[in-house]
């Protein structure tokens, strides 16, 4: 049995959580739920949206799975994201973005992974105002630049990919793109059977519309990473698909790409396909790789039936179709 913290989050996050929840439950997963409250309704109670004790879970558990989490714009507490990946030193964002057969969208051929440095870049959140300019600093260090480029070349090696793209901005921000591309020439020498290239943010955004087919394993500094991973999955069919896994030495986080989609909260009709995919990660992560095989080849079969899926997938159903149009294929 494995314990493993919960966090159902804001906005959707309880609603498709809940799934998971339902699900792993009906496959007899070896899992028991740890459940802690982060996010926006527990300010009040704790004078923070990211109390000690989610923390001291995690840190005990070593594996989390997070619904989304609502952070306000431009007012308030710092990202329980951000701080979250800065806490546990959660460096490495694993976001897989693969076209699912038979959901008919816009490409049938994307097979790529974004692997996103999660610590630093302009998400240190260093901000300051001298009168009327406003700044902020954008950290690029060696060590986590050489740390997020070894993941990447090691994730390509052990899942047999066959290239991994560098992509910067270092035309213009020399030092620091500078630097983080210093790094991954130097992890791709170590690395000679994977073939290594760079490509500029704002290039690489055209080409993953225009040729999302020929990339692989793509490693980018947090911002541009962010970014390139939302496009990404709007390539499969939007935000509802993605999956994501935040992975440190002594913890992981797993989650959805999306945020916590207020605009559809409590109206039953959020997908928790992206959110399932995540516990697949999960399942994977603990070497739990038949349950993991299980839920996927029921989601698989799922996406097929157009009927039973949410509208943001073009489909007439709801969130309480697609759970029991799953649990009908896991059986
Ligand atoms: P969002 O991802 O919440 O929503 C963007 C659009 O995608 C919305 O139209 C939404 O309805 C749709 N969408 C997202 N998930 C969906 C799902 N599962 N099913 C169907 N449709 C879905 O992005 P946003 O609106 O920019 O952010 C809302 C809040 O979430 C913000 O406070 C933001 O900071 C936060 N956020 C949190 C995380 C996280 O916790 N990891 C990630 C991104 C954003």
């Amino acid at each position: 049995m494995y314990t493993v913290t919960l966090i159902p989050g804001d906005g959707i996050g309880p609603e498709i959580i809940s799934v998971v929840v339902e699900i792993f439950e009906h496959m007899n997963a070896p899992i028991s739920w740890d459940l802690v409250e982060a996010g926006e309704k527990v300010i009040e109670k704790y004078g923070t949206p990211l109390p000690d004790y989610v923390i001291d879970s995690i840190k005990k558990n070593k594996i989390a799975l997070k619904g989304p989490i609502t952070t306000p714009i431009g007012k308030g507490f710092r990202s329980v994201n951000v701080t979250l990946r800065e806490k546990l030193n959660l460096y490495a964002n694993l976001r897989p973005i693969k076209s699912l057969e038979g959901l008919i969208t816009k490409y049938d051929n994307v097979d790529l992974v974004v692997v996103r440095e999660n610590t630093e870049g302009l998400y240190k959140g260093i901000e300051y105002k001298i009168d009327d300019t406003a700044c902020t600093v954008r950290v690029i260090t060696k060590n986590a630049s050489e740390k997020i480029a070894y993941f990447a070349f090691k994730y390509a090696k052990e899942n047999k990919r066959k290239k991994v793209t560098a992509v910067h901005k270092a035309n213009i921000l020399k030092i620091t793109d500078g630097l983080f591309l210093e790094a991954t020439r130097k992890v791709a020498k170590e690395y000679s059977e994977i073939e290594y290239e760079e490509k500029i943010i704002d290039n690489m955004s055209m080409q993953l519309v225009l040729n999302p087919e020929k990339y692989d394993v793509i490693v980018a500094p947090n911002l541009y990473g962010d970014i390139l991973s939302d496009l990404a999955a709007g390539l499969i069919g939007g935000l509802g698909l993605a999956p994501a896994a935040n992975i440190g030495e002594d913890a992981a986080i797993f989650e959805a790409v999306h945020g916590s989609a207020p605009d559809i909260a409590n109206k039953g009709i959020a997908n928790p396909i992206a959110i399932l995919n995540s516990s697949i990660m999960l399942l994977n992560y603990l070497k739990l790789n038949e349950l993991a095989e299980k839920l996927q080849n029921a989601i698989s079969a799922t996406i097929k039936d157009i009927d039973s899926l949410t509208p943001d997938l073009g489909g007439k159903g709801n969130i309480e179709s697609i759970k029991n149009k799953i649990i009908s294929f896991l059986d």
